[in-house]
């Protein structure tokens, strides 16, 4: 494993982590999500993520991680990054989501009391919230600092001029914004648009999440919808609609670009996101071991030629 300095901090996070937002759930096997997160953790993947409503049902991933820990990792825990988050929908009435001081400070109560911690090493602000002040969000992400609840604080998908805000108001209270968690990978370029920017130039780190597409961008769907994948899953969030022709005549030209640098596709997408400029890690989801280890292999190669670039971007717009 890599370690990635986060941003302009002391942080350095593994650029492959792990997030727990499918197949960690109630729902789901307890033995395989031990098993990945041991494997994980094994390989040298420290930085695990978590957010209050994951499942499902909503909570039941933190509690899920917090019998791994207990069973197993807590010994180790100050090798460990643990993140989680609040911001969507987690409780009944109007304090179970978006970005009020009540909300957010509950949540990670919450959250600590399912995962069985002292402190989160991260805690985000999962959405902007278009009705609550930016101040009193941030002056919640300062208080769970300040508090000892977080040692680090996070936002994710804010848009640029939001992010420069809330990590200037961050900034002037002493709690630095240390990560931003985007939506990034070869079909979902919005970083680019002025993100990537702020981030760099506010010495902010950049974990991004779905960099397979929820696993389009993998050879996962290449010959339909296996039962047992995420589209075959009635909770899953990716869709049979997803995979559209289109999609897939870009995977498959993804495919052949993979092949012929001696990756999979899955390992293309990775090495791909790591090699943009704000990239601090790339926050994978997995269903069994094996995609952790296949998935950890890409950081054999992250460099790209540039006709390789123009090869890739070509199939992403055929
Ligand atoms: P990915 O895009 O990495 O998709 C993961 C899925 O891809 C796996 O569940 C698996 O699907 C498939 N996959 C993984 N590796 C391989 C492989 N080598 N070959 C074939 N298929 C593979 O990420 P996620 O969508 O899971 O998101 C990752 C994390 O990002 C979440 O756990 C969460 O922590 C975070 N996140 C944050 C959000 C936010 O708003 N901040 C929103 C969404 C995610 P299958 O299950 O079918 O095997």
């Amino acid at each position: 494993m890599s370690y990635r300095r986060c941003g302009r901090s002391g942080v350095l996070l593994p650029a492959v982590s792990l997030g727990l937002w499918h197949n960690f759930g109630g729902v789901d096997a307890p033995e395989t999500a031990r098993d990945m997160v041991l494997r994980a953790f094994d390989l040298g993947i420290t930085h695990f993520d978590l957010a209050n409503n994951y499942g499902p049902p909503p909570g039941s991933a933190e509690e899920t991680f917090r019998r791994i820990l207990g069973s197993d990792l807590f010994a180790y825990r100050d090798e460990m990054v643990v993140s989680t988050k609040a911001g969507y929908r987690m409780w009944p009435g109007p304090y179970g989501e978006w970005g009020s001081r009540k909300s957010l400070l509950s949540s990670l109560d919450q959250s600590l009391k399912r995962m069985g911690l002292d402190y989160v090493d991260i805690f985000y602000s999962h959405r902007p919230d278009p009705e609550t002040p930016l101040e009193e969000t941030v002056g919640a992400l300062v208080q769970a600092v300040r508090s000892g609840r977080a040692l680090y604080a996070g936002v994710s998908n804010y848009p640029p001029e939001l992010t420069k805000r809330a990590a200037d108001l961050l900034s002037s209270a002493g709690v630095p914004l240390l990560i931003h968690q985007p939506r990034y990978n070869l079909f979902d370029r919005w970083v680019e648009n002025g993100l990537s920017d702020v981030l760099l130039e506010s010495g902010v780190g950049c974990i991004a999440f779905c960099p397979l597409a929820q696993g389009l961008l993998s050879n996962r769907y290449l010959h339909g919808i296996e039962p047992g994948s995420r589209a075959s899953k009635p909770h899953g969030f990716l869709k049979a609609d997803q995979i559209s022709e289109e999609k897939l005549r870009r995977i498959r030209a993804l495919s052949t670009i993979a092949e012929a640098r001696g990756q999979l596709l899955a390992q293309l997408s990775l090495a791909w996101v790591l090699s943009r400029p704000a990239v601090t890690s790339v926050l994978i989801g997995a269903s069994k071991p094996a995609q952790i280890e296949e998935n950890i292999a890409a950081l054999a190669n992250i460099a790209f030629s540039p006709d390789e670039i123009a090869a890739i971007d070509a199939a992403c717009l055929l």
